[in-house]
């Protein structure tokens, strides 16, 4: 067994006995230097500077958010606000807030990525200001609690679940809405249930979203 010194020593004459072998072979150029090329790292040459102490690795975090409301009775004169967006002739959700169930989602994801609490212990009775805020309203100061708190948002992918209302005309003024209100990209999809469930009766709707944050600013950190 060689000691670690020996290594690159070794590596050095593997170096010579190949030039000499590809100069009586007549090689040259770029097939001596492949030769001569250390062929792993323990070849490396002793003048070589040692490798930098690898940076700690940062990893970005996921979220995820969940909401539902029930839909408020017909009749009821409950104006619909979805993905920061009116819906008008559309039923309203219930809820002590507007009951936008996706902006409330991707809250909830923003808190989740950031280890920042949920929607709830953000916005709930602990900050009575908040109560009956708009969605849009909300998902921008969640974002906002996020970046004071040293991350970056890198997306949310947001889905809501249920019968109505119909999103595929909207999915693209929704999508930028609440793009918006994050000031980061935020992709907006839509699915049913096949008419199963609560989802499926259209007693209410679902929204189930994912976000991803990573640092930037460990020091901001609370
Ligand atoms: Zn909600």
């Amino acid at each position: 067994m060689g000691t670690p010194e020996d290594i690159p020593a070794a590596g050095i004459e593997v170096g010579i006995e190949a030039d000499a072998r590809a100069d009586s072979a007549g090689l040259a150029g770029p097939a001596r230097a492949r030769h001569t090329a250390p062929m792993n790292p323990s070849d490396a040459t002793p003048s070589a500077p040692p490798a930098p102490a690898a940076a700690p690795l940062v990893l970005p975090r996921t979220g995820i958010g969940t909401d539902v409301h029930a839909f408020a009775a017909p009749g009821s004169g409950t104006p619909l606000r979805l993905a920061c967006l009116d819906w008008p002739g559309e039923v309203g959700l219930a809820g002590h807030s507007d009951g936008d169930v996706v902006a409330h989602a991707c809250c909830d994801a923003l808190f989740s990525a950031a280890a920042l609490g949920d929607l709830g212990s953000n916005f709930g009775t602990a900050e009575p200001q908040w109560k009956g805020a708009a969605g849009s309203a909300l998902l921008a100061e969640a974002a906002r609690r996020v970046r004071a708190a040293g991350f970056e948002i890198g997306n949310i992918a947001v889905q809501i679940v249920g019968e109505r209302p119909r999103i595929a005309p909207r999915m693209a003024e929704a999508t930028a809405a609440l793009s918006r209100a994050v000031a980061a990209p935020v992709h907006f999809s839509a699915t049913t249930t096949d008419h199963l469930g609560f989802l499926g009766r259209a007693e209410g709707l679902l929204a189930i979203a994912t976000a991803l944050v990573y640092p930037v600013d460990p020091s901001a950190r609370p």
